[in-house]
Order: C-alpha cells, then structure tokens, then sequence
C-alpha cells in the first residue's frame, strides 16, 4: 500500500515516514515530490494544497486524506474526481487544541487583555480595565461540529453562558443549543462573543457582515477560528472604529500569510494569529490516518468524510 504524502514539503517527508513506521509499518510512505514515484501506482494520498490536476491522473487512488480539518485546498481542483472520498483531519489534538485557543480568546475578552496590552504599550497605568466576569458573558458559538461542541462544552464547565448554533438540532449539556436561520436572531441576541466555527459554504459566506454584528450586545467581540470568507472584514473594522465591537479575535484570513500592509496588524483591538488555532503534530495526524485505515480495511465506514452535496 503506497501513501503519498504533501504537507510539510520535502523536509517533512522523512519525519512522516517516521510516524507512519510507528504507527503502520506495513505502508509505503513517499513524498510528493518524489521522482520515483508511479502515479498511478498511489493508493491514498495525505495532502495539504495539492497540485492541480495531480490526484486526478492518480487512477488506483482510493482515498485522499486531508492534512488538515478543511478540504477547501483540495476541492477547489475541480479535476478531483467526485467519487473519491475526501477525510478531514480530525484528531483529538486538534479538539483540544482548538478548544484552547477559544478558551483563551474568551478569557482574553473578559480580563480586557487586548486593552491591558494598549495600556502597557503606552506606559498608562489604567486600573479601570477590570474586566467582566465569565458567568455574566454569553457567548454565541456558531457551528457545533467535532470542534464547535468541544468548544462550547468546554467554555460553559469553565463558568461561560454558552449558547450553540447548528443546521440540525443538537442537545449539549450546559449549553444552549439552536439550529436554522430562524434561530440566528435568538442566537446573537446580547451576545457577548461570537465565535466563529462554521464550514465554508455558499449559505455561510460573508455571514459575519454589519447586520450580523448589530445582533450582538453593544461592544462584543468576535472569535474567527472558521473560514476567512465568513467574515466582512471591512464590516468588523468599521464596527471597531465605532467602538460597536469591542475586539476581533482573527486566525484565518483571505490570503494567508496576511499582507505585512495589512491595518488588521496593527489595529489596537484586534488579535492577528497566523491560521494557528489548531494544527495537530505530525504524529498525532499519522496516527489518525493509520487508524481510519486500520478500520477501513476492516470494511468499517470512513468517519470524517467531507459531504460533496452540504459543501462541509
Ligand atoms: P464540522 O464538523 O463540519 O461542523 C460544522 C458545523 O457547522 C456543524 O455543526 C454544522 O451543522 C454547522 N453548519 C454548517 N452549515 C451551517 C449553516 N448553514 N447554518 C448553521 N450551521 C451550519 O466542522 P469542524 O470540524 O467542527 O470545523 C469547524 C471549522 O473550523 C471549519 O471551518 C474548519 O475549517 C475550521 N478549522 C480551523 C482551524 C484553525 O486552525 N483555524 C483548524 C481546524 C478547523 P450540523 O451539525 O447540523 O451539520
């Protein structure tokens, strides 16, 4: 069984074949850039931004593994043929990690830290930014797939007032549940913290836009930790300079790396993080995917595949 593998470049090719000799001896790992390589000879492929036009002249594929919990960098070739299933890596590092970061974000919000940090910045010693207290903030998670429940499950034992948002309903201990647009006003309504955890499709592009952050409670901040195209930038910094949202928690962005002329860099209320909010080692997604082969060739179902017709 020959696994071909694009994430990391070259020089991450030996520490896959490291993880993978762990975890499944019996696979042929190469990377993709490998000369020697017979395409049509691949069996699955672990890939982050695949060449175009490369996975559809592999004929013998039988499953194209994400390196990563998106598949927009692999579907966005129209030339992968629609039979093949898709995996999305998800792994219980990329929960926790995720679920970290939104912590942390919601913490950050309540103690004032982007306002703490302006404050020491210009050597101003303001005892006023005391912070509000998490079991007087409501935070509105939007999408409670694998890391959206994960987040909001862990931000309502933590003392949040957690409300959840899906397109099917969903029952979450400690947490508020809603689903379908008719829901979205309920949702948002006083809100203090939106975070942001939705898949990329037509139904939830610019969702994130003016009318979507008026819903909110007056000065709340938004956590984007889904996709960039979600958010109406112009939008959020708009409602930053009118002092309507109080900060903008962003990971993912439109083009990444994010231009060094960006404002968003500089902008005193806004957290810029480079796409970090959950990349499980190595190892850890070497495992998942030697695992979900293990099953497979055991006849169990795929988990985790991506839905062609729902775009998630
Ligand atoms: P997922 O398992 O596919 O869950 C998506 C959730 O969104 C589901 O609850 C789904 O509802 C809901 N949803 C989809 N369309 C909707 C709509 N139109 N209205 C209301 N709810 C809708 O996704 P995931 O694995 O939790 O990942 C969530 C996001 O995080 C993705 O965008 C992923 O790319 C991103 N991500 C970012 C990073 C990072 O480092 N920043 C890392 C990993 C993942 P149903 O449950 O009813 O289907």
């Amino acid at each position: 069984m020959l696994l071909l593998v694009n994430s990391g470049g070259p020089a991450a090719v030996s520490e896959w074949q490291d993880h993978f000799a762990e975890c499944m001896p019996e696979l042929t790992v190469r990377g993709w850039d490998d000369p020697e390589v017979d395409d049509a000879r691949v069996d699955f492929v672990l890939v982050w931004e695949p060449t175009a036009g490369r996975i559809a002249r592999m004929t013998s594929l039988r499953i194209v593994f994400s390196a990563a919990a998106g598949v927009d960098h692999i579907v966005s070739d129209l030339s992968v043929p629609a039979h093949l299933p898709i995996v999305r890596m998800l792994t219980p590092e990329t929960t926790e990690r995720m679920s970290d970061y939104v912590m942390a974000a919601c913490f950050g919000i309540v103690r004032e830290f982007p306002a703490l940090h302006e404050a020491q910045r210009q050597r101003r010693w303001n005892d006023d930014l005391i912070g509000i207290r998490s079991s007087e903030t409501t935070v509105a998670v939007l999408g409670l797939g694998g890391l959206g429940a994960a987040c909001a499950q862990r931000l309502a034992i933590n003392g949040f007032q957690v409300r959840g948002w899906s397109r099917t309903p969903k029952t979450l201990s400690g947490v508020a549940c809603f689903d379908g647009d008719a829901a979205l006003d309920t949702l948002l309504a006083d809100a203090h913290i939106a975070v942001n955890l939705l898949p990329d499709t037509p139904q939830t592009r610019k969702m994130i836009d003016a009318a979507f952050l008026a819903k909110l409670s007056a000065c709340a901040s938004i956590v984007n930790v889904g996709r960039a195209p979600q958010v109406v930038l112009d939008d959020v910094l708009a409602a930053l300079d009118a002092g309507r949202l109080r900060s903008a928690w962003l990971d993912v962005f439109d083009k990444e790396p994010l231009d060094t002329g960006s404002r968003l860099w500089s902008h005193p209320r806004v957290i810029v993080t480079p796409h970090v909010a959950s990349l499980p080692s190595r190892r850890a997604r070497a495992r998942q995917v030697a695992q979900a082969l293990r099953d497979w060739l055991k006849g169990k179902p795929l988990q985790h595949v991506y839905d062609r017709t729902l775009g998630y």
